[in-house]
Protein backbone atom coordinates (compact mmCIF):
# COMPACT_ATOMS: atom_id res chain seq x y z
CA UNK A 1 0.00 0.00 0.00
CA UNK A 2 1.35 3.39 -1.03
CA UNK A 3 1.43 5.78 2.24
CA UNK A 4 0.81 9.12 -0.02
CA UNK A 5 2.63 11.28 2.89
CA UNK A 6 5.43 8.61 2.45
CA UNK A 7 5.77 9.29 -1.07
CA UNK A 8 5.64 13.04 -0.88
CA UNK A 9 8.44 12.72 2.18
CA UNK A 10 10.43 10.07 -0.73
CA UNK A 11 10.41 12.72 -2.94
CA UNK A 12 11.65 15.73 -0.92
CA UNK A 13 14.60 13.13 -0.03
CA UNK A 14 15.12 12.84 -3.67
CA UNK A 15 15.32 16.26 -4.25
CA UNK A 16 18.07 16.59 -1.20
CA UNK A 17 20.19 13.97 -3.12
CA UNK A 18 20.67 16.50 -6.11
CA UNK A 19 20.74 19.90 -4.27
CA UNK A 20 21.62 19.86 -0.35
CA UNK A 21 19.08 22.14 1.82
CA UNK A 22 20.05 22.92 5.34
CA UNK A 23 19.01 20.01 8.03
CA UNK A 24 16.77 22.41 10.34
CA UNK A 25 14.58 23.32 6.70
CA UNK A 26 13.92 19.94 6.04
CA UNK A 27 12.87 19.11 9.68
CA UNK A 28 10.37 21.86 9.30
CA UNK A 29 9.26 21.17 5.97
CA UNK A 30 8.58 17.50 6.80
CA UNK A 31 5.72 18.49 9.15
CA UNK A 32 2.35 20.39 8.82
CA UNK A 33 2.11 23.12 11.35
CA UNK A 34 -1.62 22.02 11.69
CA UNK A 35 -3.48 19.50 11.18
CA UNK A 36 -7.13 19.57 12.16
CA UNK A 37 -9.88 16.80 12.26
CA UNK A 38 -13.71 17.29 13.01
CA UNK A 39 -16.81 15.33 13.34
CA UNK A 40 -19.16 16.44 11.51
CA UNK A 41 -23.05 15.01 12.08
CA UNK A 42 -25.41 15.29 9.45
CA UNK A 43 -29.21 14.91 9.65
CA UNK A 44 -30.02 12.28 6.72
CA UNK A 45 -32.81 12.77 4.48
CA UNK A 46 -34.50 9.16 6.09
CA UNK A 47 -34.44 11.23 9.42
CA UNK A 48 -30.89 8.88 10.02
CA UNK A 49 -28.01 10.59 11.93
CA UNK A 50 -24.33 10.16 10.46
CA UNK A 51 -21.77 11.50 11.64
CA UNK A 52 -18.20 11.94 8.55
CA UNK A 53 -15.08 12.73 9.73
CA UNK A 54 -13.66 15.96 8.32
CA UNK A 55 -10.37 17.39 7.70
CA UNK A 56 -7.72 20.66 7.34
CA UNK A 57 -4.05 20.38 7.40
CA UNK A 58 -2.30 23.39 7.07
CA UNK A 59 1.20 22.60 5.89
CA UNK A 60 3.56 26.06 5.60
CA UNK A 61 2.26 29.58 5.11
CA UNK A 62 5.65 31.09 4.98
CA UNK A 63 4.99 32.68 1.72
CA UNK A 64 1.09 33.50 2.54
CA UNK A 65 -2.00 31.90 3.38
CA UNK A 66 -2.83 28.05 3.50
CA UNK A 67 -4.48 27.33 0.07
CA UNK A 68 -5.56 24.17 -1.42
CA UNK A 69 -8.36 22.54 -2.08
CA UNK A 70 -11.52 20.36 -0.35
CA UNK A 71 -11.71 16.39 -1.35
CA UNK A 72 -14.78 14.41 -0.64
CA UNK A 73 -14.08 11.08 -1.23
CA UNK A 74 -14.32 7.65 0.39
CA UNK A 75 -11.01 7.02 0.87
CA UNK A 76 -9.61 10.24 2.20
CA UNK A 77 -7.78 10.05 5.30
CA UNK A 78 -5.28 12.48 7.09
CA UNK A 79 -2.31 11.06 5.33
CA UNK A 80 -3.89 12.04 1.89
CA UNK A 81 -5.02 15.16 3.01
CA UNK A 82 -1.53 15.63 4.88
CA UNK A 83 0.10 14.91 1.46
CA UNK A 84 -1.89 17.01 -0.76
CA UNK A 85 -1.38 20.06 1.82
CA UNK A 86 2.68 19.54 1.53
CA UNK A 87 1.68 19.56 -2.53
CA UNK A 88 0.31 22.48 -2.39
CA UNK A 89 3.28 24.53 -0.18
CA UNK A 90 5.60 23.03 -3.27
CA UNK A 91 2.83 23.93 -6.16
CA UNK A 92 2.34 27.88 -4.84
CA UNK A 93 5.98 27.76 -4.80
CA UNK A 94 7.18 26.23 -7.85
CA UNK A 95 4.46 28.94 -9.38
CA UNK A 96 5.48 31.77 -7.26
CA UNK A 97 2.18 33.18 -5.94
CA UNK A 98 1.96 34.70 -2.60
CA UNK A 99 0.02 31.60 -1.25
CA UNK A 100 1.14 28.57 1.58
CA UNK A 101 -0.39 25.36 1.17
CA UNK A 102 -3.14 23.50 2.95
CA UNK A 103 -5.50 20.61 1.98
CA UNK A 104 -8.98 19.62 3.18
CA UNK A 105 -11.08 16.55 3.17
CA UNK A 106 -14.41 14.61 4.03
CA UNK A 107 -14.32 10.55 4.27
CA UNK A 108 -17.52 10.25 2.44
CA UNK A 109 -18.63 8.99 -1.35
CA UNK A 110 -20.93 12.59 -2.00
CA UNK A 111 -22.45 9.95 -5.20
CA UNK A 112 -24.45 8.45 -2.44
CA UNK A 113 -25.84 11.69 -0.91
CA UNK A 114 -28.39 13.53 -1.59
CA UNK A 115 -28.45 17.44 -2.74
CA UNK A 116 -29.40 18.62 0.59
CA UNK A 117 -27.21 16.05 2.77
CA UNK A 118 -24.49 17.43 0.23
CA UNK A 119 -24.99 20.73 1.51
CA UNK A 120 -25.68 20.19 5.21
CA UNK A 121 -21.92 18.38 5.42
CA UNK A 122 -20.10 21.01 3.81
CA UNK A 123 -21.88 23.83 5.60
CA UNK A 124 -20.66 21.32 8.39
CA UNK A 125 -16.83 21.10 7.28
CA UNK A 126 -16.85 25.05 7.47
CA UNK A 127 -18.49 25.38 10.92
CA UNK A 128 -16.24 22.39 12.62
CA UNK A 129 -13.49 24.63 10.33
CA UNK A 130 -14.58 28.47 10.58
CA UNK A 131 -11.74 29.41 13.31
CA UNK A 132 -8.75 28.09 11.68
CA UNK A 133 -10.13 29.93 7.94
CA UNK A 134 -10.01 33.59 6.54
CA UNK A 135 -8.72 35.19 3.74
CA UNK A 136 -5.47 35.84 5.49
CA UNK A 137 -5.44 32.51 7.33
CA UNK A 138 -6.37 30.14 4.56
CA UNK A 139 -8.72 30.13 1.63
CA UNK A 140 -9.99 26.65 0.69
CA UNK A 141 -11.22 25.88 -3.15
CA UNK A 142 -12.59 22.98 -5.26
CA UNK A 143 -11.11 19.19 -5.69
CA UNK A 144 -11.51 15.97 -6.59
CA UNK A 145 -15.49 15.71 -5.80
CA UNK A 146 -15.86 19.22 -4.77
CA UNK A 147 -17.94 22.24 -7.04
CA UNK A 148 -18.66 25.65 -7.61
CA UNK A 149 -21.93 25.38 -6.10
CA UNK A 150 -20.17 23.61 -2.98
CA UNK A 151 -18.05 26.52 -2.65
CA UNK A 152 -21.27 29.30 -3.09
CA UNK A 153 -22.53 27.02 0.32
CA UNK A 154 -19.36 27.33 1.75
CA UNK A 155 -18.77 30.88 1.60
CA UNK A 156 -22.01 31.65 2.70
CA UNK A 157 -22.01 29.48 5.81
CA UNK A 158 -18.61 31.35 6.68
CA UNK A 159 -20.06 34.96 6.18
CA UNK A 160 -23.00 33.65 8.68
CA UNK A 161 -20.46 33.03 11.03
CA UNK A 162 -17.27 35.24 10.41
CA UNK A 163 -19.16 38.01 9.30
CA UNK A 164 -16.70 38.34 6.63
CA UNK A 165 -18.20 39.50 3.62
CA UNK A 166 -15.18 39.07 1.32
CA UNK A 167 -16.19 36.29 -0.13
CA UNK A 168 -12.01 36.33 -0.04
CA UNK A 169 -12.25 33.03 2.39
CA UNK A 170 -13.30 30.20 -0.85
CA UNK A 171 -12.37 30.10 -4.38
CA UNK A 172 -13.83 28.53 -7.20
CA UNK A 173 -17.09 30.14 -6.07
CA UNK A 174 -19.57 30.42 -8.99
CA UNK A 175 -19.28 33.67 -10.82
CA UNK A 176 -22.19 35.57 -9.61
CA UNK A 177 -21.02 34.83 -5.87
CA UNK A 178 -17.52 36.21 -6.34
CA UNK A 179 -16.37 33.63 -9.08
CA UNK A 180 -13.50 34.38 -11.09
CA UNK A 181 -14.27 34.09 -14.81
CA UNK A 182 -11.97 30.92 -15.89
CA UNK A 183 -11.64 29.29 -12.57
CA UNK A 184 -13.41 26.01 -13.95
CA UNK A 185 -10.76 25.48 -17.14
CA UNK A 186 -7.97 26.47 -15.08
CA UNK A 187 -6.12 23.30 -14.14
CA UNK A 188 -6.87 22.16 -17.94
CA UNK A 189 -5.67 25.25 -19.50
CA UNK A 190 -3.02 25.86 -17.29
CA UNK A 191 -1.09 22.05 -18.09
CA UNK A 192 -2.12 22.88 -21.74
CA UNK A 193 0.44 25.75 -21.15
CA UNK A 194 3.13 24.21 -19.25
CA UNK A 195 2.84 21.42 -21.63
CA UNK A 196 3.14 23.60 -25.11
CA UNK A 197 6.31 25.34 -22.86
CA UNK A 198 7.86 22.60 -22.18
CA UNK A 199 7.47 20.17 -25.39
CA UNK A 200 9.25 21.63 -27.62
CA UNK A 201 12.64 20.84 -25.32
CA UNK A 202 11.17 16.83 -25.48
CA UNK A 203 10.57 16.63 -29.00
CA UNK A 204 6.71 16.41 -28.97
CA UNK A 205 5.19 16.48 -32.35
CA UNK A 206 2.20 19.25 -32.57
CA UNK A 207 -0.84 16.67 -33.05
CA UNK A 208 0.61 14.53 -30.70
CA UNK A 209 -1.82 11.30 -29.65
CA UNK A 210 -3.49 11.96 -26.10
CA UNK A 211 -4.15 9.71 -23.63
CA UNK A 212 -6.32 10.60 -20.67
CA UNK A 213 -6.90 9.19 -17.32
CA UNK A 214 -10.42 11.17 -15.87
CA UNK A 215 -13.04 12.77 -16.92
CA UNK A 216 -13.91 15.27 -14.32
CA UNK A 217 -13.06 19.00 -14.00
CA UNK A 218 -9.66 18.81 -14.81
CA UNK A 219 -9.58 15.52 -17.42
CA UNK A 220 -12.42 16.71 -19.26
CA UNK A 221 -11.09 20.58 -19.86
CA UNK A 222 -7.65 18.98 -20.86
CA UNK A 223 -9.34 17.19 -23.15
CA UNK A 224 -11.30 19.69 -24.56
CA UNK A 225 -8.29 21.86 -24.51
CA UNK A 226 -6.08 19.18 -26.42
CA UNK A 227 -8.35 18.49 -28.56
CA UNK A 228 -9.16 22.32 -29.88
CA UNK A 229 -5.42 22.93 -30.59
CA UNK A 230 -4.48 20.22 -33.02
CA UNK A 231 -3.97 17.25 -30.62
CA UNK A 232 -5.76 13.49 -30.79
CA UNK A 233 -7.59 12.25 -27.50
CA UNK A 234 -7.68 8.72 -28.17
CA UNK A 235 -8.71 7.13 -24.87
CA UNK A 236 -10.35 8.49 -21.44
CA UNK A 237 -11.87 7.18 -18.61
CA UNK A 238 -14.05 8.05 -15.74
CA UNK A 239 -13.84 5.90 -11.97
CA UNK A 240 -16.49 3.38 -13.68
CA UNK A 241 -13.78 2.80 -16.64
CA UNK A 242 -12.53 4.03 -19.96
CA UNK A 243 -12.61 4.20 -23.69
CA UNK A 244 -10.17 4.21 -26.65
CA UNK A 245 -10.99 5.01 -29.83
CA UNK A 246 -7.94 5.44 -32.30
CA UNK A 247 -9.09 7.64 -34.88
CA UNK A 248 -9.77 10.77 -31.83
CA UNK A 249 -12.69 11.38 -29.57
CA UNK A 250 -14.80 14.21 -30.14
CA UNK A 251 -14.83 15.31 -26.08
CA UNK A 252 -18.19 17.43 -26.82
CA UNK A 253 -19.88 14.57 -27.74
CA UNK A 254 -18.36 12.30 -25.27
CA UNK A 255 -19.86 14.66 -22.09
CA UNK A 256 -22.77 14.76 -23.78
CA UNK A 257 -23.22 10.68 -23.96
CA UNK A 258 -22.05 10.51 -20.56
CA UNK A 259 -24.28 13.03 -19.48
CA UNK A 260 -27.61 10.92 -21.05
CA UNK A 261 -26.67 7.36 -19.95
CA UNK A 262 -24.42 8.01 -17.01
CA UNK A 263 -21.64 5.81 -18.30
CA UNK A 264 -18.80 6.58 -21.14
CA UNK A 265 -18.62 2.92 -22.41
CA UNK A 266 -20.67 2.40 -25.42
CA UNK A 267 -19.63 6.06 -27.06
CA UNK A 268 -20.15 5.39 -30.84
CA UNK A 269 -16.65 3.67 -32.53
CA UNK A 270 -14.81 3.24 -29.15
CA UNK A 271 -14.40 0.18 -27.23
CA UNK A 272 -14.52 -0.35 -23.78
CA UNK A 273 -10.99 -0.07 -21.37
CA UNK A 274 -10.00 -0.75 -17.73
CA UNK A 275 -8.18 2.26 -16.06
CA UNK A 276 -5.56 0.52 -15.85
CA UNK A 277 -5.01 -0.88 -18.89
CA UNK A 278 -5.52 2.63 -20.37
CA UNK A 279 -2.43 3.93 -18.67
CA UNK A 280 -0.29 1.11 -20.63
CA UNK A 281 -1.50 2.07 -24.34
CA UNK A 282 0.56 3.32 -26.75
CA UNK A 283 0.58 7.19 -27.35
CA UNK A 284 2.56 9.87 -27.76
CA UNK A 285 1.22 11.65 -24.37
CA UNK A 286 -0.35 10.33 -21.09
CA UNK A 287 -1.98 12.58 -18.82
CA UNK A 288 -3.30 10.95 -15.78
CA UNK A 289 -5.54 13.34 -14.52
CA UNK A 290 -7.61 11.36 -11.73
CA UNK A 291 -5.89 10.21 -8.12
CA UNK A 292 -2.44 9.18 -6.67
CA UNK A 293 -0.91 6.34 -6.91
CA UNK A 294 -1.78 4.85 -10.39
CA UNK A 295 1.63 5.05 -11.84
CA UNK A 296 3.77 2.35 -9.25
CA UNK A 297 6.57 -0.20 -9.74
CA UNK A 298 4.69 -2.44 -10.70
CA UNK A 299 3.19 -1.22 -13.80
CA UNK A 300 5.50 1.44 -14.67
CA UNK A 301 7.74 -0.78 -16.79
CA UNK A 302 4.45 -1.33 -19.20
CA UNK A 303 3.74 2.54 -19.92
CA UNK A 304 4.05 3.22 -23.57
CA UNK A 305 3.47 7.64 -23.51
CA UNK A 306 6.69 9.29 -24.59
CA UNK A 307 5.74 12.09 -22.16
CA UNK A 308 3.89 12.33 -19.31
CA UNK A 309 1.79 15.56 -17.70
CA UNK A 310 0.67 15.05 -14.40
CA UNK A 311 -2.50 16.93 -14.09
CA UNK A 312 -3.99 14.51 -10.77
CA UNK A 313 -1.63 15.32 -7.63
CA UNK A 314 0.63 12.11 -6.71
CA UNK A 315 -0.31 9.84 -9.52
CA UNK A 316 2.94 8.59 -9.49
CA UNK A 317 4.85 7.09 -6.69
CA UNK A 318 8.66 7.73 -6.48
CA UNK A 319 9.64 4.33 -7.48
CA UNK A 320 7.78 4.69 -10.42
CA UNK A 321 9.54 7.81 -10.84
CA UNK A 322 12.49 6.26 -11.00
CA UNK A 323 11.61 3.32 -13.76
CA UNK A 324 10.28 6.06 -15.56
CA UNK A 325 13.22 8.30 -15.75
CA UNK A 326 15.53 5.33 -16.86
CA UNK A 327 13.67 4.71 -19.31
CA UNK A 328 13.79 8.11 -20.77
CA UNK A 329 10.03 9.02 -20.09
CA UNK A 330 9.90 12.87 -19.03
CA UNK A 331 7.44 13.80 -16.63
CA UNK A 332 5.71 16.99 -15.42
CA UNK A 333 5.10 16.71 -12.32
CA UNK A 334 1.88 17.64 -10.86
CA UNK A 335 3.11 20.65 -8.35
CA UNK A 336 3.90 22.41 -12.18
CA UNK A 337 1.39 20.86 -14.05
CA UNK A 338 -1.68 21.33 -12.38
CA UNK A 339 -0.43 24.64 -10.84
CA UNK A 340 -3.12 26.56 -13.06
CA UNK A 341 -5.87 25.96 -10.78
CA UNK A 342 -4.94 27.65 -7.95
CA UNK A 343 -3.26 30.48 -9.89
CA UNK A 344 -6.24 31.31 -10.86
CA UNK A 345 -7.89 30.43 -7.52
CA UNK A 346 -5.46 33.39 -6.31
CA UNK A 347 -6.54 35.57 -9.07
CA UNK A 348 -9.79 34.88 -7.46
CA UNK A 349 -8.79 36.03 -3.90
CA UNK A 350 -7.08 39.02 -5.07
CA UNK A 351 -10.50 40.13 -7.03
CA UNK A 352 -12.53 39.63 -4.29
CA UNK A 353 -10.25 41.26 -1.81
CA UNK A 354 -9.87 44.30 -4.52
CA UNK A 355 -13.68 44.20 -5.73
CA UNK A 356 -12.92 43.54 -9.32
CA UNK A 357 -13.74 41.72 -11.92
CA UNK A 358 -10.67 40.72 -14.55
CA UNK A 359 -12.04 39.78 -17.84
CA UNK A 360 -11.59 36.00 -19.16
CA UNK A 361 -8.78 37.21 -21.49
CA UNK A 362 -7.04 38.99 -18.63
CA UNK A 363 -7.14 35.89 -16.91
CA UNK A 364 -5.69 33.55 -18.82
CA UNK A 365 -3.53 35.93 -20.06
CA UNK A 366 -2.12 36.46 -16.80
CA UNK A 367 -1.74 32.64 -16.16
CA UNK A 368 -0.26 32.21 -19.46
CA UNK A 369 2.71 34.02 -18.51
CA UNK A 370 2.77 32.75 -15.09
CA UNK A 371 3.04 29.04 -16.10
CA UNK A 372 5.13 29.54 -19.34
CA UNK A 373 7.78 31.72 -17.48
CA UNK A 374 7.75 29.44 -14.22
CA UNK A 375 7.69 26.02 -16.82
CA UNK A 376 11.27 27.55 -18.23
CA UNK A 377 13.07 28.24 -14.65
CA UNK A 378 11.66 24.60 -13.63
CA UNK A 379 12.96 23.00 -17.14
CA UNK A 380 16.53 24.77 -16.74
CA UNK A 381 17.05 24.17 -13.24
CA UNK A 382 16.59 20.50 -14.35
CA UNK A 383 19.17 21.22 -17.26
CA UNK A 384 21.50 22.47 -15.18
CA UNK A 385 21.70 20.00 -12.02
CA UNK A 386 21.08 17.41 -14.26
CA UNK A 387 17.66 15.57 -13.09
CA UNK A 388 14.36 15.24 -13.90
CA UNK A 389 11.44 17.75 -13.98
CA UNK A 390 10.04 16.41 -10.53
CA UNK A 391 13.51 17.01 -8.66
CA UNK A 392 13.81 20.31 -10.05
CA UNK A 393 10.69 21.43 -9.51
CA UNK A 394 10.70 20.80 -5.87
CA UNK A 395 14.63 22.55 -5.72
CA UNK A 396 13.08 25.60 -7.23
CA UNK A 397 9.88 25.42 -4.55
CA UNK A 398 12.21 24.97 -1.54
CA UNK A 399 14.53 27.40 -2.47
CA UNK A 400 11.55 29.54 -2.68
CA UNK A 401 10.18 28.09 0.76
CA UNK A 402 13.28 28.15 2.37
CA UNK A 403 14.12 31.85 1.82
CA UNK A 404 10.36 32.94 2.80
CA UNK A 405 11.53 31.21 6.11
CA UNK A 406 14.70 32.95 6.34
CA UNK A 407 16.94 30.79 5.69
CA UNK A 408 20.07 31.41 3.55
CA UNK A 409 21.22 29.08 1.03
N1 LIG B 1 -7.47 21.43 -5.69
C1 LIG B 1 -6.65 22.14 -6.62
C2 LIG B 1 -5.21 21.66 -6.52
O1 LIG B 1 -4.95 20.56 -6.10
C3 LIG B 1 -6.81 23.65 -6.54
C4 LIG B 1 -6.52 24.28 -5.24
C5 LIG B 1 -6.91 25.74 -5.16
O2 LIG B 1 -7.45 26.27 -6.10
O3 LIG B 1 -6.67 26.32 -4.10
O4 LIG B 1 -4.31 22.32 -6.93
Amino acid sequence: MNNPFENALSQLARAQKVQAFPEQFLKQLSVPMREVRISIPVVMDDGRLEVYEGYRVQFNNARGPYKGGIRYHQNADIHEVKALAFWMALKCAVVNIPMGGGKGGITVDPKKLSKTELEKISRGWVRGMADVLGPKKDVPAPDVNTTPEIMGWMVDEFAKISGDTTRATFTGKPIELGGSEGRGAATGLGGYYVFETLREFYSVPNGATVVIQGFGNVGGHAGEIFSKNGYKVIATSDSKGGIVKEDGIDIGALEAWKKEHGTLSGFPGSRDISNEALLELLCDVLIPAALENQITAENADRVQAKFILELANGPITPEADEILFAKHIPVVPDILANAGGVTVSTFEWQQNLSSEHWSEEDVNTKLKNILMRESRVVHEKAVSLKTDLRRSAFIVAMERIASAMGYTL
